[in-house]
């Protein structure tokens, strides 16, 4: 639960005022502790700051000093900005400015605020008893005390740490596109485009729609199409498969390798025909597939390497970026990827001039210059306003990668020792961004229903393999085609994952797996 404050109680604790600071500075504090955020709005500062200012005045005068007004904004600046320190800044919204008619415009604009926010998230937190007979929201510090802090559920991937530490830059970041309305195509796609190619270190980055659509872009401008074979693994997400299908080429599936999950270079080169044209291996759960076999093979028969990266952008392969492995490299931007906007979209890496703009023109309806179309495309593109708001989580993104290698290291230590579970496996010369946290038992379903039960939120990903899915039945495969995909899809089950769990947090979901597998 939130606790939006009203101007009374930032004044009952910067002013400390008797008889009042005391409950206020505890329901404000307890609401932090059990995982609340504590918001101020912008568009109370001045309030704040004049309010306060006639407080010290006043409490100073009785006390025999009088101080003057420089002094007394000095007091008032310094409490306030060492009280809004560890708080949230809640942005005062065009719909809340014209508030004249309310009776009182400073609490309509909170009532407003508040309307923003999931029912029953959030709460007024006010001294003002009209306030709170009128707003049914509104309530007294003694109130919030008494009914106790709510104990915080845990995400499974929790957005919201990383939108609390950036809000400002994303608000501003989107308010400028709304601005300046180039709504597709904006120079915040070109921003982008320049800052991941950077990233990843390879010449050309082309934003795009979707993951999906990355994929199928990099197919079609390979002219994949009917008759060709295309070599990728059954265990992964359904999208690295249906573009092949889309397109009326073949999916050929191989088998995945018992510890990364990843291809198994030695099965791809036994499944080669003649009419093989490219291989899509996925680095599935945040680690690159061994991208150098693959790639050699992959030369040897002269063969395209489009990486499916979703999951793993921003991990490294021999000091090499994901997306930098091989001829073309593909991503997803949808949220809870490593690097997720607020919506869909993704993008594809290459080094080749000339495939990549083809790449750009299959993205914007096979279009060159405006009008003219040599080819046939898609509208792929990504929208500017998500584009504005990876600029920003770009920017922290390096750091992110660093605290989800550092929580999966702690989550091998915390489970180290616990029979019946395989931790994750990472191949020698790579890192991994983990994407999921996923560990082998093959008492799956039974601790993942231990684990929902006392609220550590797991899930068991890709619990039935692509070549035993309805959508690819016209290609013939049976169970026990591909015996390591089959085993993993019954026996893997991801834990809780984000650059920002709490190492209590993790305890806690270590701590109920070990019980669980106890009983
Ligand atoms: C998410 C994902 C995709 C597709 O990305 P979208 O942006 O959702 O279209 C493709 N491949 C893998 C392995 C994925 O995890």
């Amino acid at each position: 639960m939130d606790l939006l404050l009203d101007v009374n109680i930032v004044l009952d604790i910067c002013a400390l005022r008797e008889g009042f600071s005391a409950s206020a500075a505890e329901a404000v504090e307890k609401c932090g502790l059990s995982g609340g955020r504590v918001w101020l709005y912008s568009g109370s500062v001045q309030t704040y700051d004049y309010n306060l200012r006639r407080e010290l005045r006043r409490t100073y005068l009785n006390k025999g000093m009088n101080l003057s007004n420089s002094q007394c904004a000095g007091l008032s600046k310094a409490a306030l900005s060492e009280f809004a320190k560890d708080k949230h800044w809640l942005a005062a919204l065009a719909g809340e400015g014209h508030v004249f008619a309310a009776e009182d415009p400073e609490d309509e604009q909170l009532v407003r605020a508040l309307q923003r926010f999931e029912e029953g998230t959030i709460k007024i937190l006010t001294r003002d008893a009209a306030f709170i007979e009128k707003c049914a929201d509104a309530i007294t510090p003694e109130e919030y005390l008494q009914a106790g802090p709510q104990p915080k559920a845990m995400d499974f991937i929790d957005l919201k740490s990383q939108q609390n530490i950036i809000r400002p830059q994303l608000e501003r970041s989107i308010h400028r596109v709304l601005h300046h309305g180039q709504y597709i195509m904006g120079r915040e796609i070109r921003e982008l485009e320049e800052k991941l190619s950077a990233y990843v270190g390879v010449k050309h980055a082309i934003t795009c729609a979707s993951g999906t659509d990355a994929l199928l872009i990099a197919l079609m401008a390979l002219d994949i199409g009917p008759g060709d074979e295309v070599i990728t693994v059954p265990y992964t997400w359904i999208s690295t498969a249906e573009v092949i299908s889309l397109l009326r080429a073949k999916p050929v599936f191989v088998d995945i390798l018992p510890d990364t999950f990843n291809m198994d270079p030695e099965k791809f080169e036994a499944a080669i025909t003649p009419r093989t044209r490219a291989i899509m291996p996925v680095g599935i759960y945040g680690q690159c597939a061994d991208m150098t076999r693959i790639n050699a093979i992959a030369e040897k028969h002269g063969l395209s390497v489009i990486e499916d990266a979703a999951q793993c952008f921003g991990a490294t392969h021999h000091g090499t970026k994901s997306c930098g492995l091989s001829l073309i490299g593909c991503t997803s931007f949808f949220p809870s990827k490593p690097l997720g906007c607020y919506g869909d979209g993704g993008a594809i890496f290459a080094e080749d001039d000339t495939l990549a703009e083809k790449m750009r023109q299959i993205r914007v309806h096979g279009q060159k210059v405006k009008h003219q179309h040599p080819l046939v495309g898609i509208n792929g593109r990504l929208d500017t306003l998500q584009a504005a708001i990876l600029l920003e989580k770009l920017e922290v993104f390096p750091q992110e990668c660093e605290h989800r290698w550092r929580t999966g290291k702690r989550y091998d230590e915390l489970l180290a020792d616990t029979p019946g579970i395989r931790t994750p496996f990472i191949a020698e010369g790579n890192d991994s961004v983990y994407a999921q946290y996923t560990i082998l038992t093959q008492e799956r379903d039974k601790l993942l229903s231990s684990l929902q039960a006392v609220g550590i939120p797991a899930v068991a990903y890709y619990t039935v393999p692509l070549h035993l899915q309805g959508a690819f039945a016209r290609l013939n495969y049976k169970n026990g085609d591909f015996p390591v995909a089959e085993k993993i899809a019954a026996e893997c089950l991801s834990l809780p994952m984000s650059p920002y769990l709490s190492k209590v947090d993790q305890e806690r979901a270590a701590e109920a797996m070990v019980e669980a597998l106890r009983i």
